[in-house]
């Protein structure tokens, strides 16, 4: 019988009538490089508290991946009724970053860069998608992961206008990359982010790093779901021989 991966690589391939080879990986930084996503929940909750809006940190893991304009908006529209203005946008993201670096340093997930290594070593391309505009963490990607990604492959909250859920993101990925849709793979902790990675045509792993069920994740499309990088990296190498 087929194992689960090749069983996913060959459903894929039949929905997008293609040949799946694993070229060039996308990745997402935050709960997936990065054990950050607790520290945005909280400074996301906080924040929008301080602005009168009742929240919990739980609910932020459900926006992961929106620019922070587009979180900002969903709160202002359900509580006054319209869109946050720019002074407004300008003045919550600034108070959720300073709130996040006062987290002081997020550690790297564990087994990713063990993960990230593997997978250059072997060839496949590595190229970083992210919704972050957070300068502390994207100056720390090539200390914690030297030579995997440069700033021509990374696709940053500076690059696009519409962010995940909307394939724009993953779609300059692969541009980034200089692959076709069928030739890379998305790797993503967060529904939207998953959304955007499958709305872009591409193979779609899902690491559930955070507290929302897997089905979350099944739900917005994923190929693949495990419950963490030491799983992923067990399975690695039938994604990275499949068609070779
Ligand atoms: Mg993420």
């Amino acid at each position: 019988m087929e194992d689960t991966v090749t069983a996913a690589i060959r459903r894929y391939e039949q929905r997008r009538n293609c040949r799946f080879r694993f070229d060039a990986l996308l990745s997402d930084m935050d709960g997936v490089l990065y054990d950050s996503m607790k520290y945005h929940a909280a400074a996301w909750a906080a924040t929008m508290q301080g602005e009168g809006i009742e929240c919990t940190s739980d609910e932020f893991y459900m926006h992961e991946g929106r620019t922070g304009k587009a979180t900002i908006n969903i709160y202002y529209r359900r509580d006054k009724g319209r869109d946050a203005n720019d002074e407004e946008t300008a003045r919550i993201y600034a108070e959720k970053a300073r709130r996040f670096v006062a987290f002081g340093k997020a550690d790297p997930m564990p087994g990713a860069q063990k993960l990230m290594l593997h997978i250059k070593e072997a060839g496949v391309k590595t190229v970083l998608v992210t919704g972050s505009g957070q300068r502390s963490l994207l100056d720390k990607i090539e200390a914690d992961y030297p030579g995997i990604f440069t700033p021509e492959t990374m696709v940053t909250a500076f690059d696009v206008k519409k962010g995940k859920p909307d394939a724009e993101p993953y779609l300059m990925g692969l541009k980034k990359g200089g692959v076709a849709s069928n030739n890379a793979a998305v790797l993503e902790n967060a529904p939207l982010g998953v959304e955007a990675g499958v709305a872009a045509g591409i193979f779609t792993i899902a690491v559930n790093t955070g507290p929302l069920p897997d089905a979350a994740l099944v739900e917005a499309g994923a190929d693949l779901v495990f419950p963490d990088m030491a799983s992923l990296y067990r399975q690695i190498d039938k994604i990275i021989t499949y068609n070779r």
